[in-house]
C-alpha cells in the first residue's frame, strides 16, 4: 500500500471540487478539465503514470482509488457544465454582442382588421359592439326572426343541428333578438361573430364564417336614416367617393329588404374584372325591421321602427386585400397571415 499515493488523491479530488465549484462558465470548465484530466498534461492523468513504479501489491488499491477519483472529477465537471446550460449561472458565457434573437410576435388577422375598422366606422355613428352565443336554440335563429321552421333555411340538410331544437347559429340575427329583449329603445348595437351553415368549403363559401351585423331601433326611423347611415358607413370604410345602390331583395325578418352594393373600389364604378364590368360590388343585405319579429320580442311595432344589415367581413377583407381564395383566411398559413402584421 502507497498511502503517499491516496492521500495525494485525495487532495486532488478535494481542489478540483473546489476550483469547480468556483467555476462560472463553459469555458472555465473547459480548462479545469484539461488541468486535471488533459490526456498529456492532466495533472490526474500525471499522477495515474507514476501507478506504473508501484510495486504489485500497492497498484490495485491507489488504481482503484485513482479511477474513483477520474470519475468523480469528470461527472462533476458535466453536471455543473449541464447547470450553467439551464440558465443556474450565466455569468461570462453570454456574448452580449451578438445580435439578438427575433421574437415571435402575434398580430390580428386579416378578418378581424375588417371587423374592427368596420366597428370603428359604426361606434362614430352611435353603433355599439355586442356578442352572443354561438349554440342557438332554432326559436333564436328562426322563429323569433319571422322564419317559420319548414323554411328551407331551417332543413336539417343546411343547418347543422347539435340537439333536437339546438344548432350553430345560422346568422347573427338571433344577438339582435336577445339584445332587444334586453333592452328598451332605442337601441344601436353591432354584432360580429361566428355563423355556420352547411355550405361547401370551395373558394368562395366557408361552413365557418364571420358575420357582422347592425340594428338600429327608435321611434321614428325611416329608410332614408338605413340609407344615409349604410351611406355614411361605406364612405367610412372604403373612402369618401364610394356610392351606394341599393337593389330588393327579400328576407323573412326585414320588410322591404334590400341588397346594397358600393361602387368599385378598384375601379372607382368604371368596371373592371374585380366588379365583372358592371362597376358595382355587393357588401350586404338590408331592409326595416319586419312588425313580425317587434312582436315576438314584446315591442310596440305601432310606435318602435328600424333597420337592420348584415355583412360578411371575410369577403369585405378578400375584396380589399385581393385575396383570391376564401379558405386561404382559415387555413392559419403564417406566411400568409404575417402579410397583415
Ligand atoms: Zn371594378
Amino acid at each position: 500500500m502507497n498511502p503517499g499515493m491516496i492521500d495525494r488523491l485525495s487532495a486532488l479530488e478535494e481542489e478540483a471540487r473546489a476550483e469547480i465549484a468556483r467555476a462560472r462558465s463553459a469555458q472555465e470548465l473547459e480548462q479545469l478539465r484539461i488541468r486535471y484530466l488533459g490526456r498529456r498534461e492532466g495533472v490526474l492523468t500525471q499522477l495515474m503514470k507514476e501507478l506504473g513504479s508501484l510495486s504489485a501489491e500497492e497498484r490495485p488499491a491507489a488504481g482503484a482509488a485513482a479511477n474513483r477519483v477520474k470519475t468523480a472529477v469528470s461527472t462533476l465537471l458535466e453536471e455543473t457544465r449541464a447547470g450553467l446550460d439551464g440558465g443556474a449561472a450565466g455569468g461570462d458565457a453570454e456574448d452580449l454582442t451578438l445580435p439578438g434573437r427575433a421574437t415571435w410576435q402575434g398580430a390580428r388577422h386579416p378578418v378581424t382588421l375588417v371587423v374592427d375598422e368596420i366597428c370603428a366606422v359604426f361606434a362614430g355613428l352611435g353603433f355599439t359592439r355586442v356578442r352572443g352565443p354561438e349554440a342557438e336554440t332554432d326559436w333564436y335563429n328562426f322563429t323569433a326572426l319571422n322564419t317559420p321552421l319548414d323554411h328551407p333555411a331551417a332543413d336539417m340538410h343546411d343547418t347543422f343541428y347539435l340537439a333536437p331544437g339546438v344548432l350553430l347559429r345560422s346568422h347573427t340575427s338571433p344577438v339582435q333578438i336577445r339584445t332587444m329583449q334586453e333592452y328598451a329603445p332605442p337601441i344601436r348595437v353591432l354584432v360580429p361573430g361566428m355563423a355556420y351553415r352547411r355550405d361547401p368549403f370551395d373558394a368562395s363559401h366557408a361552413p365557418a364564417f364571420e358575420q357582422l351585423e347592425g340594428l338600429a331601433v327608435d321611434e321614428g326611423i325611416t329608410f332614408v336614416d338605413l340609407k344615409a347611415t349604410l351611406a355614411e358607413f361605406a364612405r367610412g370604410l372604403f373612402g369618401a367617393r364610394t356610392t351606394v345602390r341599393f337593389r330588393p331583395s327579400f328576407f323573412p325578418f326585414t320588410e322591404p329588404s334590400a341588397e346594397v352594393d358600393v361602387s368599385c373600389i378598384l375601379c372607382g364604378g368604371a368596371g373592371c374584372s374585380a366588379c365583372k364590368g358592371t362597376g358595382w360590388v355587393e357588401i350586404m343585405g338590408a331592409g326595416m325591421v319586419h312588425p313580425a319579429v317587434f312582436e315576438s320580442v314584446g315591442y310596440d311595432a305601432e310606435r318602435y321602427t328600424g333597420f337592420a344589415f348584415g355583412m360578411g367581413p371575410a369577403r369585405i377583407a378578400m375584396m380589399r386585400y385581393g385575396i383570391p381564395d376564401i379558405r386561404l383566411l382559415y387555413e392559419a398559413d403564417v406566411r400568409f397571415l404575417e402579410q397583415f402584421a
